[in-house]
């Protein structure tokens, strides 16, 4: 799409050279981003070792905590029940609760957000079980066959999602939480491959080569062993959303997903358009976490003319890259102009004072419902991000327009300058010349 990367890049100059003879289009651009935006998701993710695990302190952390998300006009907080090690934040008849807990983080994040009347969805980190090293706790410490293998035959401390067993497991949490917790949506993460090395574990090759013939170590790139990967993953999205509907029909399917939705297929076998064409995932919140505002620019872009306006997105925006309160509105404003139908901050953690002042004053002061709550409100807000889109483009078009004809009149100002130039220098040198011609 090559005029969407002009456009982009034109958009940016404006951004950057508002002062340039734009004035007129950033003023324009600036006034549909300062619109109120009553449908909105503005959400968090938040981790429970943010609070303390005394349950004297910790519960009245959390309370204090979600007041100051309230106060930001916050509405939905992701809660992490599932770590990547192979812990959980809740009080779980399968998995073990992390030792520091002798209190159920999770249901008491629930009484304070509902007492709020802010969103809590349950955030499962869900394939890892260990990241980069085996636990002596977990799925993998009981069965360590069920772990990923890599190209060079080594165990990798991620569960196969290729195994039933695998996935029946993964699901049990789930459905516990979602059966047993007032939540209001189940937050998939690591909700892929850890990368494009895995898994060569006997079950994955023997049952693609039952398929189609040949053995995957043989052509490890080879396009259906990658999309094989990604079907292992997207049935797993596509079952946790069939099972949480079956409990709850208002319970919302979310993931953090790759920002590049072409490269997680390849990268990490994370195919996450196709559960949106599929249509079995709620909404979508790509982790973009970058500092360049341009390369956040057409990150954004790129998401958003990928999901086409089918779920709702909200960006994820990487408070840990930012190095001011300046980026950060400027990145929120950015979402805003492409179409985005929200953002959620990483993460809690990161939330200093300098960001929470900056939001309140500026583009979260007032309140504003996530369009995901509300059918209408959703159809509402998507078609309204298609128009900021194409607004945005429009205005980037008609700059890249001016941007011309101040080349031009650039261009003439030249050949002026030239021609004066070596007119003022042909007259010297005439003068010159019959200075010469007369002087004895
Ligand atoms: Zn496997």
């Amino acid at each position: 799409m090559p005029h969407v990367r002009r456009a982009l890049a034109m958009l940016f100059s404006l951004l950057l050279l508002g002062q340039l003879g734009s004035l007129t289009i950033h003023r324009e651009v600036s006034a549909t981003s300062a619109q109120p935006f009553s449908l909105e998701g503005r959400g968090i993710w938040v981790h429970p070792s943010y609070f303390s695990p005394d349950p004297e302190l910790g519960p009245s952390e959390i309370r204090e905590t979600f007041a100051l998300y309230k106060s930001l006009n916050i509405n939905f907080i992701l809660f992490l029940v599932k770590d990547p090690r192979s812990w959980v934040y809740y009080n779980s008849e399968i998995n073990p609760v992390h030792p520091n807990y002798r209190w159920d983080p999770l249901n008491v994040s629930i009484r304070e957000a509902h007492a709020l009347g802010l969103e809590i969805h349950a955030w499962f980190c869900v394939f890892p079980e260990g990241i980069s090293e085996m636990q002596d706790h977990g799925l993998l410490h009981e069965r360590p066959d069920l772990a990923m293998v890599d190209i060079d035959g080594n165990r990798v401390p991620w569960a196969c999602p290729a195994k039933e067993e695998v996935r029946d497991y993964e699901m049990s949490l789930i459905l516990e939480v979602a059966t047993r917790y007032d939540v209001d949506g189940i937050h998939l993460d690591y909700i892929r491959y850890p990368n494009s090395k895995v898994c060569y574990c006997d079950h994955c090759r023997s049952e693609f080569k039952k398929k189609h013939g040949f053995d995957p170590l043989d052509k490890p790139e080879d396009p259906l062993w990658i999309s094989w990967k990604c079907s292992q993953v997207s049935r797993f999205v596509n079952e946790t959303y069939t099972k949480i509907k079956r409990i709850r029909p208002e319970l919302k399917l979310s993931a953090a997903v790759f920002r590049n939705p072409q490269g997680a297929v390849t990268s990490v076998h994370q195919d996450w358009r196709s559960w949106i064409v599929g249509g079995y995932i709620d909404f979508v919140a790509p982790m973009a976490y970058i500092e360049s505002l341009q390369d956040f620019q057409e990150s954004v872009e790129n998401i958003l003319s990928s999901v086409n306006w089918r779920v709702p997105v909200y960006v994820g925006i990487g408070l840990h890259k930012l190095p001011d309160a300046e980026a950060l509105l400027d990145q929120v404003y950015v979402t805003r102009v492409w179409g985005a139908q929200g953002q959620v901050l990483f993460c809690c953690h990161h939330l200093k004072e300098e960001f929470t002042e900056a939001l309140k004053n500026g583009p979260y002061s007032d309140s504003a419902s996530p369009p995901h709550r509300d059918y209408e409100d959703e159809e509402e807000s998507l078609v309204q991000g298609q128009a900021r889109y194409e607004a945005t483009l429009l205005t980037a078009e008609r700059l890249e327009k001016t941007l011309k004809e101040m080349d031009r009149t650039l261009i003439i100002t030249r050949i002026w300058a030239v021609a004066a130039t070596l007119t003022a220098a042909a007259c010297f040198l005439g003068l010159v010349l019959e200075r010469r011609r007369r002087s004895p």
